[in-house]
Formats: structure tokens, sequence, C-alpha cells
């Protein structure tokens, strides 16, 4: 069995849709803090999910799910991600991000289970030197978010060094989409993300998209991203998964496209694909955010055989069919945590 930690949420749902279509059982470890128990019972429909609700900085929730259960590795996503929210609270990341998962790793010691697939991010990498970013880009964090992560990682390195625990940490660039079928999607509260941003906006009671800066040093002033596809990076999360049970050694790896696309694209695109005049509130910069992050994602595509496959406007039609299953109160009527 498979325990995904943060299964609950966005990239971890996805995750997990993948890992039955591979034909793994799963138990889902989440405190539902921003996951929600509706997505969960929507992936119980989908193959063998368990569920424990717990909290990863309570080492003792930790401790029940590995006695309770046969675990063969771990794919760990529980973390909070919110870049400003870091800035202003960075007990908060600290405590959860980094103490929560030293808990996971010492229960996993305790229990002998030896192979973690660990949620990274672009944000490790801080502002750019050069893109596109490969993984010999010095790794220098400017919030307490990528800082968080950079510790877990550097964490992770010395527990494979001292105990033999390998790891592979999936650095992603900017996640987008939704599950092809619509059974998860993205479902942030609040939202801060540009896409569903952007089709929020197309709702009746929606707010207006703000647009954050149109002054960088960029083909039309906007920031550029690297988007890569949910069901692409769900895809990486199991080749990683065997490449540590074929004996694969610790390791990291870019999750993007390779290209980039600035804020003024993505927005032309959810334009055409929602057939809609998308009304614009065009605002400052917003702190922190670089001009261009784009992945260089060679090493993932040599070493993991990964291939991301869809395209920026594939994404953006599975994110907006799955803003109308938001918006049709299916999900929202009885929207508990
Ligand atoms: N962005 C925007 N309006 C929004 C959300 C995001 O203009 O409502 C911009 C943001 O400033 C950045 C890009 O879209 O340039 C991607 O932001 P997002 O929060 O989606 O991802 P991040 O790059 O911060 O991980």
């Amino acid at each position: 069995m498979i325990l995904v930690t943060g299964g609950a949420g966005y990239i971890g749902s996805h995750c997990v849709l993948a890992l039955l279509e591979h034909g793994y059982d799963v138990l889902i470890f989440d405190n539902l803090s921003t996951g929600h128990i509706e997505t969960v019972e929507r992936l119980k429909k989908y193959g063998k999910v368990d569920f424990q609700k717990g909290d990863l900085t309570n080492i003792s929730d930790i401790n029940s799910v590995f006695r309770n259960y046969s675990i063969d590795a771990v794919i760990h996503f529980a973390a909070f991600s919110q870049v400003a929210e870091s800035v202003k609270n960075p007990q908060k990341y600290y405590m959860n991000n980094v103490g929560g998962t030293m808990n996971l790793l010492s229960a996993m010691l305790e229990f002998g289970v030896k192979k973690i697939v660990f949620s990274s991010t672009a944000a490790t990498y801080g502002e750019p030197v050069y893109i596109p970013i490969d993984e010999k880009h010095p790794q220098n964090p400017i919030n307490p978010y990528g800082q968080s992560k950079l510790m877990i990682e550097k964490i992770m390195d010395d527990y494979d060094k001292a105990y033999n625990l390998r790891s592979v940490r999936l650095r992603y660039f900017n996640v987008a989409g939704a599950d092809s079928q619509g059974r998860v999607g993205e479902w942030h509260e609040p939202e801060t993300h540009l896409i569903p941003n952007i089709l929020k906006s197309t709702f009746s009671g929606g707010q207006t998209f703000k647009m954050f800066g149109t002054d960088y040093d960029t083909k039309d002033g906007t920031c550029v991203r690297d988007y890569i596809n949910i069901e692409d990076l769900a895809k990486a999360h199991i080749l990683a998964l065997e490449y540590l049970n074929n004996g694969g050694e610790t390791n990291f790896f870019n999750l993007g496209t390779n290209e980039g696309n600035t804020v003024k694209e993505v927005f032309a695109s959810c334009e055409k694909v929602t057939n809609k005049n998308i009304p614009v509130d065009v605002c400052p910069r917003r702190e922190g955010d670089p001009a261009s992050l784009v992945a260089d994602n060679t090493k993932a595509k040599h070493v993991l055989q990964w291939l991301p496959e869809k395209s920026l406007e594939y994404s953006i039609d599975k994110a907006f069919e799955w803003e109308k299953i938001l918006n049709s109160s299916i999900l929202t009527t009885n929207s508990s945590k």
C-alpha cells in the first residue's frame, strides 16, 4: 500500500487516481485543512482508497498509520504552499512543512519504510540566474515556503547517507488543469493561482480577474511561467515510485515543459477556451514574483523516461470543465473541511 500524505489536495488527489490506475492500493493521510473530504469520497469510487484524518505535526497520528497499515512507500504532498502567507507567518510553514516532514521521516525509520517521493518546488531555486532552469541551478529560495521545501530536501539527503532512506524530490513548476474525466480538480479556498482565477471570473458572482504587473522585462510585459499539466505531473510520480522500487538512488527532477507562457498568453488562451471576452483589472506587480520561470526537464526525460504530453490549452479546457462542476454546487453545497 502507498501512503499519500495530502491526498485530499489538488496535486495529491490526481496522483491518487494515477496510482489506482496503475494498480496500487492507497492510504490517504490528510488533516483536511486545505484538502476536502468530498475529494476523498470521489476518489474512493475509483479503487482501493483508505482514508485516515490526521496531522503530521502530531507524531502519534502518523505513527498509528504505520502501525495499522503495511506501507511500502510514501508520496508526500501534505504542506502549506502559499508564498505570501509564508512571508507573513513563517512559523506556520516551518512547523508544518519541516516539522511535519520530520515526524513522517521518523515514523518511516521506525517502521522500516525507506522510499519516499517528495513534492518539492521551483521555489527552491529562488530568483533565476539563468533560464531554462536545470537541476544544477543554485538553490537560493526567496521566501519561507521555498526555504521550507529546500530544508526538507537537505534533510532527505542526510537521511539517505545515514539511514539509506531513499528519496525522489520532484520540483514542480506551474501546475495546471484537472483530471480529464472531471473526477477531481483544483479546489483552493481562497484561490490564488492564475488559471482558476481567470476562469472563476467568467461565472456570475466571480471577481474580476486581476492581472499582476505588466511592466516586467518580458516579451509582453507580463510574467512568464512554465505550465505543466496535472495528469502529466501525476504520471511523473508513478515513474519516480517505480524508479525507487527498481533500486534507483536518491535523486531530484524538475517537472515542467521547457516552454514558457506569459500571463497575457494564458489569458488569451482562457478567452479562446471559454469563448468569452473576459474583463481584466490591470494591477501593480504582486510581491515576490520573478519575471520568468521556465524548467529544463531534460533530466526527468532521460532518467525517468517522463514525457509531458498535454498542451496549455488542453489544461485550460480541463480546468474550465472542472470549474463548471465546482460552480454547479455539486461539491460546494455541503462543503466541509
Ligand atoms: N497572476 C495574476 N493574477 C492572479 C494570479 C496570478 O496576474 O489572480 C500572475 C502572477 O503574478 C504570476 C502568474 O500569474 O505572474 C502565475 O501565478 P500563480 O500564482 O498561478 O503561480 P506562481 O508562479 O506564483 O507559482
